[in-house]
């Protein structure tokens, strides 16, 4: 899913406005409740949160509503691609060849992005917001045409990777002017993950983190485990759900997300670093792994990767559970993923159960 890239206009004032509005009526709602679950949605990141807390302390749960949010928020602020930000002075910096100095979690994300792309053959690569630019999905309105193809060459001849960033302590710097950083493949699972940290410092041991269908849960929803949908790629609904298990989060990546269509052919927010245009041959990737920030760059990687490629580079991943929907509608998935998996349409999809 998008974050922090794909977020709309709601910004500054009248955003902290619909926060308050929304907080307010969530701990109300807190405050009455005899049950044990604590439901809560808001605004953040640019989508909507639900935070599920299953505890029978209901002052505790408006605390962590508190705390997400506080998480949430700040990741926005930080890494927004292009409102100004943390990451938009960086990559001016960067640009302008200068050293630049990061804040602890900014160097964190880029050490953790820098592992993911090698692992992913820099599939995964968030060092081309250049490209993303180009297409126009650095703006809060859609584009309606694509680029030049002699833009995306020139582009693509820079080769802009995070192999050319160097970290030294907080100093970071650049060795290619090429580079321009976006973190919408991987910020909203890192924000995730840090939510969820700060959850179990505050003894939270029950609660699903879900931004915009991409969650982090732990524990589960009293007697029984949480079960969570996977969207239809396709249709409106729901394709699949599964129970998740102990610490899980669930990452998608879909066509869907962000799109514009030009002589009848969709253009998605998801791009090829090899060929410079939008992925093609998959329609959506789902990712079950322990952490928020490996399944959603994971999610990304698997989904340019294409229908030959995913299961090679699950595997230097170390991701074992996958659900891929083609673009012909077929299913398939790891047999981990198969055992976990129920479908949720009637009937259910083609599926294929690949071998390790
Ligand atoms: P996701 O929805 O998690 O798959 O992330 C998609 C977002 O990540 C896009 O909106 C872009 O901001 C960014 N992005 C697109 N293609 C790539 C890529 N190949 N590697 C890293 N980030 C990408
Ligand atoms: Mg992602």
């Amino acid at each position: 899913m998008t974050a922090p890239s794909g977020c709309p206009a709601a910004t500054g004032r009248w955003r902290s406005l619909l926060l308050v509005a929304i907080l307010a009526l969530a701990v109300s709602g807190c405050g009455q409740s005899r049950e044990p679950l604590h439901k809560t949605q808001l605004l953040a990141m640019g989508t909507l949160v639900n935070i599920s807390i299953w505890s029978p302390d209901a002052a505790l749960a408006q605390r962590a509503v508190t705390a997400v949010t506080q998480e949430l928020n700040d990741a926005h602020e930080r890494w927004h691609a292009w409102q100004p930000s943390t990451l938009t002075r960086l990559n001016d910096e960067l640009a302008a060849g200068k050293t630049a100095t990061v804040d602890d979690d900014t160097r964190e994300l880029i050490q953790q992005a820098r592992e993911l792309s090698t692992a992913s053959q820099h599939l995964f690569n968030p060092a081309i917001g250049g490209l993303i630019e180009l297409w126009g999905f650095h703006s809060d309105q859609r584009p309606d045409t694509p680029p030049p193809s002699q833009q995306i060459n020139q582009l693509l001849a820079s080769a802009p990777s995070l192999a050319d960033v160097q970290v030294d302590g907080k100093r970071v710097r650049s060795t290619n002017s090429a580079v321009q950083l976006d973190f919408g493949a991987i910020a909203k699972g890192y924000a995730v993950d840090r939510a969820m940290q700060r959850l179990r410092q505050m003894d939270v041991r029950n609660a699903i983190v879900n931004a915009g269908g991409d969650l982090r849960a732990i524990g589960r929803h009293g007697e029984r485990p949480w079960r969570i949908g996977i969207r239809h790629p396709t249709r409106s609904g729901v394709l699949a759900s599964l129970e998740t298990h102990g610490d899980e989060s669930v990452f998608t990546s879909g066509d869907y997300e962000r799109y514009f269509e030009y002589n009848d052919k969709r253009y998605h927010h998801i791009i090829d670093p090899r060929t410079g245009y939008p992925a093609r041959g998959i329609t959506s990737v789902t990712v079950v792994h322990s952490e928020a920030t490996t399944a959603d760059a994971a999610a990304t990687a698997l989904f340019v990767a294409g229908p030959e490629k995913w299961q090679a580079i699950a595997k230097s991943l170390g991701i074992s559970h996958v659900m891929v929907v083609d673009d012909t509608g077929t299913v398939y998935m790891t047999p981990a993923m198969a055992e976990r998996i129920q479908f949720e349409t009637d009937p259910a999809p083609e599926t294929v159960i690949v071998s390790p």
